[in-house]
């Protein structure tokens, strides 16, 4: 039943992907912004600026720490990709992929919270749109406790940025595309989202693999296809080893 399931996935996607190499989520119902589920007041400090800042800074009302160990909630549904401490600028970092609809077609975004005190979820896990996935942090005490938050729309990224482009090509501007996509259709189907995408970025040998394509489109995955494939809190998605040296984007300033 579940080769039957993966087959039927591969001739899906196009025979493009590998049928190991997708994963089934919940579809968006909505996206929300990832600060503020504590009732409390946040300003954006620092926004969006291409081939600069490639997210935006969410930041306490009171400033300094006083955001500190507040609760990053995530954007939307999804699958976490990565969740781990990336040292330098970045500190802890959690990447969330999201399906949604667009029109009559399921797109993909990954969500991206960085400098986190704390990290709340695994690889692999499913999250729910609100569900607490970490907590404000300010790196190891190298900046004034804040939320990065950014959105990406190209899905090879990863923690390779240097890799990209730094513009819209690969970018949303994070306030405007939750704002308009706060209410969805669609939410709760499952849709099979790409996984394993990232770029394995270890030096400029990598950046030959690192074109700028964002992701694919498919159909919807029916609920019901494959028991094995219905997300749930405590299942986890099998993600394949994945490696990048941190010390590629330190000539990358714009956290
Ligand atoms: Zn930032």
């Amino acid at each position: 039943m579940r080769w039957l399931f993966l087959v039927a996935v591969f001739f899906i996607v196009g025979g493009s992907l590998r049928a190991e190499d997708t994963a089934a989520v919940k579809l968006a119902d909505g996206f929300q912004c990832p600060v503020g589920t504590d009732g409390k007041s946040y300003y954006k400090a620092r926004g969006m600026q291409p081939n600069g800042h490639l997210g935006e800074d969410w930041n306490g009302s009171a400033g300094g720490d006083t955001d500190l160990g507040a609760p990053v909630t995530a954007t939307a549904h999804g699958l976490v990709l990565f969740a781990r401490d990336f040292h330098l600028g970045w500190g802890n970092v959690i990447i969330v992929r999201h399906a949604y609809m667009e029109g009559a077609q399921v797109a993909y975004v990954d969500s991206l919270y960085g400098h986190l005190d704390q990290i709340l979820v695994r690889e692999g896990e499913q999250v729910a749109r609100g569900q607490k996935i970490g907590t404000i942090g300010n790196n190891h005490g190298m900046y004034p406790a804040h939320l990065h938050f950014e959105m990406r729309k190209n899905l090879r990224i990863g923690m390779a940025r240097s890799a990209f482009p730094r513009d819209y090509s690969c970018y949303w501007d994070p306030t405007q595309f939750v704002a308009a996509h706060a209410r969805l259709e669609g939410g709760g189907r499952l849709a099979a989202v790409p996984i394993n995408t990232f770029v394995a970025y270890n030096g400029p040998a990598d950046l030959e693999s690192a074109t700028a394509q964002s992701g694919f489109r498919s159909p919807l995955t029916p609920p019901g296809t494959n028991p094995n494939a219905q997300p749930s809190a405590t299942s986890r998605t099998k993600l394949r080893p994945f490696k990048v040296d941190p010390y590629e984007d330190m000539r990358n300033f714009g956290y």
